[in-house]
């Protein structure tokens, strides 16, 4: 099946007539579907129909703008289990996962339409007699959505609707290995009324058409999600040319086991947290720091647990963690599984692809744990993004802490434990911007705040209030009222 772009109201074909197929990572031979390799005309065309559907948007009332959003919620809701397939028939998660973030994205997009109706500015007394001072919101404009393939569905959907609802207008860029779900996103917002050039979908590579969207004197503002490398490009073009820009980039999420916690939950918590949606999220678990008279039960407790996860195919309901997202993931996870057997860290279970029926046929690593792993190690400091997880050990909380925060990402962690002492004080230095007591680092509701401190995050927080705040002017508006001067 072959699939378009979505440009000024209409599906189109690339300028460049050419397209590219997407594969299942689970069935490396089988084509998902053919999608439009779009060239810089193709982004131009698109900022252009963004640019022009601006003024209609902008001026349309912010509710009437949000019922779009929930229509759009609604079509996404009906078709959610066909939305979660595509999910997991593209980026490899389990079905279960795919499910959640289907929800999470639902979720996100009523969160904004609710906005709708709130958008508040304030009113203060002024200083002089008879001024009405207060302020209100304005739109941006032209707003570049640029998204990972790890959640090709919910970050999509975040960033997405409370652009739209604020009055923005957008071009939508996604991952050019997820671009199947994004286009059934599309279809959703076109089933939903959404006027035409509101919202402009393009495939295909971001080295192709990123130029386009970060350097247009049109585009205003710049929201992405993905890797430090293109991020802090873009963040640094967007700067020079005096964009907004948000950028959510990678983790390295340490958990904190304390000797007087709940071993049992802590230890579900991090299987999920470590090798959920496997080990593919900026959130996930990625070490976990254990005091020391704990260590060796944790330690054996957390190997049987892991020895009971299944891997295979996502979309069989029996799966507890499916393959990863490509081949380039798949090297990328075995080499820093080599990378961390050479720099002396020990391997305690997994660190082999596997192999044989159905593994042979997508790209399958086993979950993996390390010990004795030493803080300056690179699996210890590099994000892997993937189903491995690195043990540590530590003689008290100031020392767990300590190690927590001796990474160069800050975007969440979490600790285990019962006493109120300890976890107000790792709850107050800690340095992510996610903070988790007796909870995994994983997700975030959409109503909150999501972001990270240091390497993690530049820009504003997403969701939320916050992301009211990154979409839109603040006006403020000075209103003499005296007839004449007093
Ligand atoms: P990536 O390689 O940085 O790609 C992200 C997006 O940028 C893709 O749509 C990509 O397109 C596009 N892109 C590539 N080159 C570009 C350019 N020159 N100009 C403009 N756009 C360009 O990241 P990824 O490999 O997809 O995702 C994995 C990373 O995302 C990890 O580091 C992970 O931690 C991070 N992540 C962070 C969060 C968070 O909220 N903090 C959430 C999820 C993921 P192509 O696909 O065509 O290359
Ligand atoms: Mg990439």
């Amino acid at each position: 099946m072959k699939y378009k772009n979505y440009i000024e109201g209409r599906w189109v074909e690339s300028d460049s007539r050419r397209t590219y197929e997407v594969k299942n990572p689970a069935h490396k031979a089988t084509v998902i579907g053919e999608f439009q390799a779009s060239t810089p005309r193709d982004a131009k065309w698109a900022v252009d129909a963004a640019s022009y559907a601006l003024t209609g948007w902008a001026n349309t009332p912010a509710p009437v703008r949000a019922a779009i959003l929930f229509r759009a919620a609604g079509v996404m809701e009906r078709r959610s289990d066909e939305l979660a397939k595509s999910i997991v028939r593209e980026e490899g998660k389990t079905i279960s996962d795919a499910k959640a973030e289907v929800r999470r994205a639902i979720n996100a997009t009523e969160y904004s339409a609710g906005e709708g109706r709130r958008m508040f500015g304030y009113t203060t007394p002024s200083e002089s007699p008879n001024m009405v001072a207060y302020t209100m919101r304005r739109p941006l404009g032209v707003v570049a959505v640029i998204t990972p393939w790890n959640f090709p569905l919910a970050i999509p959907a975040w960033k997405i609707a409370p652009a739209l609802v604020c009055g923005n207008t957008v071009v939508f860029k996604p991952a050019s290995s997820t671009p199947l779900t994004a286009v059934k996103m599309m279809e959703c917002y076109v089933d939903a009324g959404i006027p035409a050039g509101v919202l402009n979908l393009i495939t295909g590579s971001g080295s192709s058409v990123g130029n386009v969207l970060v350097e247009s004197p049109d585009v205003k503002a710049i929201s992405f999600t993905g890797s430090i490398e293109i991020g802090s490009r873009i963040y640094t073009d967007g700067a020079r040319a005096l964009k907004k820009v948000q950028c959510e980039l990678g983790g390295k999420n340490g958990v904190i086991v304390m000797a007087d916690a709940d071993m049992e939950r802590a230890i579900e918590d991090i299987v999920i947290g470590a090798f959920g949606s496997t080990g593919q999220l900026c959130t996930a678990t990625s070490r976990v720091i254990v005091e020391e008279s704990v260590h060796d039960e944790f330690v054996s407790r957390l190997i049987a647990r892991t020895g009971r996860i299944r891997v295979g195919d996502g979309i069989d309901t029996n799966i507890d963690m499916g393959t990863l997202s490509s081949a380039s993931q798949f090297d990328t996870v075995l080499k820093y599984i080599g990378a961390g057997a050479e720099e002396g860290a020990k391997l305690a279970f997994g660190g082999k692809a596997l192999s044989g029926v159905p593994y042979d046929e997508g790209y399958y690593v086993q979950p993996t744990i390390f010990t004795d792993v030493k803080p300056e190690m690179r699996i210890a400091q590099e994000e892997i993004f993937g189903p491995v997880l690195t043990v540590f050990k530590a003689k008290d909380v100031e020392q767990a802490i300590s190690i927590c925060n001796n990474v160069r990402f800050g975007l969440s962690s979490s600790i285990y434990t019962n006493d109120l002492t300890q976890a107000f004080q790792y709850v107050n230095t800690v340095e992510t911007g996610m903070v988790h007591v007796n909870a995994p680092t994983l997700g975030g509701e959409v109503h909150l705040p999501f972001g990270g401190m240091k390497a993690s995050s530049v820009g504003h927080r997403e969701q939320g209030t916050a992301a009211v705040e990154f979409f839109t002017e603040t006006v403020t508006v000075y209103i003499n009222h005296a007839a004449k001067k007093i």
